[in-house]
């Protein structure tokens, strides 16, 4: 593509989702994409648009958006702006909220158990570009598979649901033991066993009882904070879980104001989770929330 001449918006140049490139005469365009969902018309207009401006080839990241590599900075402000109409608007990748990741939840996935989607949009609506001390990345997955690595991010959610048994309706026919990954069921004497330690909350074993006897608790969020990808993974903490999507955003509002006063730039979340007391702010959030 030929270098122009124009001048470049230099607000525009120092946002988040511009990406200085190996060759800093231009960058990398990425987008805001919550769930990496995307319409026909969206894409079909993706490709528009970079053939107008000259761009070659888009690229899918890890994190669910897409990017627009190699694009001279001087048209920036022209393409940001048909990006916006087109309803793929700038990301972020600087100490901020990035783009919101989930699975495709309960909508598509047979095994999910809550809508996993539609919370990542309300998030996104409501904390996406948020400036922090530190980066912070959020995920959604809409059941323990944990499709989305959600527990790898600074702020994870997960989909839970407990099984009930009705013990005096079972038959002992170990059905649901056949179903269970994490071996946390067992039939003794006629009667089942759950070791409550070993289940994940899946929800797995309650459809195939062929007796209909395991009832589903209400779906649940499990919320885990401080985990990181990268060059030193790490699994994210236990916070809370909670019953409603509102709970979830009520938390997760507490934790981007707490990061926000408390942290600092610098090191990553998860380093800092000692010195900010994670327990005590843990302590703090199960008293509100339950
Ligand atoms: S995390 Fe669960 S609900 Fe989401 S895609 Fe994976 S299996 Fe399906
Ligand atoms: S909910 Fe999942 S982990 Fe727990 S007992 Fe059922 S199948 Fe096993
Ligand atoms: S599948 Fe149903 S009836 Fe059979 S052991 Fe499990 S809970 Fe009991």
């Amino acid at each position: 593509m030929p270098r122009r001449s124009q001048s470049v918006n230099q607000d525009l140049y120092t946002r988040g989702g511009i990406i200085t490139e190996r060759d800093p005469d231009f960058c990398i365009v990425r987008l805001r994409m919550p769930a990496g969902m995307i319409t026909p018309a969206q894409m079909k207009g993706l490709g528009e648009i970079a053939a107008r401006h000259g761009i070659e080839s888009l690229h899918l990241t890890t994190r669910q958006t897409m990017e627009l590599p190699h694009v001279d900075p001087s048209i920036l402000e022209e393409l940001v702006d048909d990006l916006e109409a087109n309803g793929t608007p700038l990301g972020a990748e600087r100490e901020e909220i990035v783009n919101v990741t989930s699975c495709l939840g309960n909508r598509h996935c047979k095994f999910g158990i809550i809508d996993s989607v539609g919370l990542a949009e309300e998030i996104d609506k409501k904390f996406f570009g948020k400036e922090l001390p530190v980066k912070v990345r959020i995920a959604i997955s809409a059941c323990p598979n944990g499709c989305e690595s959600e527990r790898l991010n600074e702020i994870g959610i997960t989909g839970i649901q407990k099984p009930i048994r009705d013990p005096g309706l079972c038959t002992g026919c170990g059905t649901c033991t056949y179903y269970c990954r994490e071996k946390a069921i067992d039939v003794q004497d006629g009667l089942v066993v759950v070791t409550t330690a070993k289940c994940m909350e899946c929800g797995f074993c309650i459809l195939p009882c062929p007796f209909h006897i395991i009832q589903g608790a209400p779906p649940e969020y499990r919320i885990t904070v401080g985990g990181h990808r990268g060059r030193h993974p790490l699994i994210g903490r236990h916070l809370v879980d909670v019953k409603l999507p509102e709970d979830v955003i009520r938390v997760v509002d507490k934790i981007v104001y707490w990061i926000y006063r408390q942290a600092s730039t610098g090191s990553l979340l998860p380093e800092q989770l000692e010195e900010l007391d994670f327990e005590k702010f843990k302590k703090e959030i199960n008293s509100i929330v339950q």
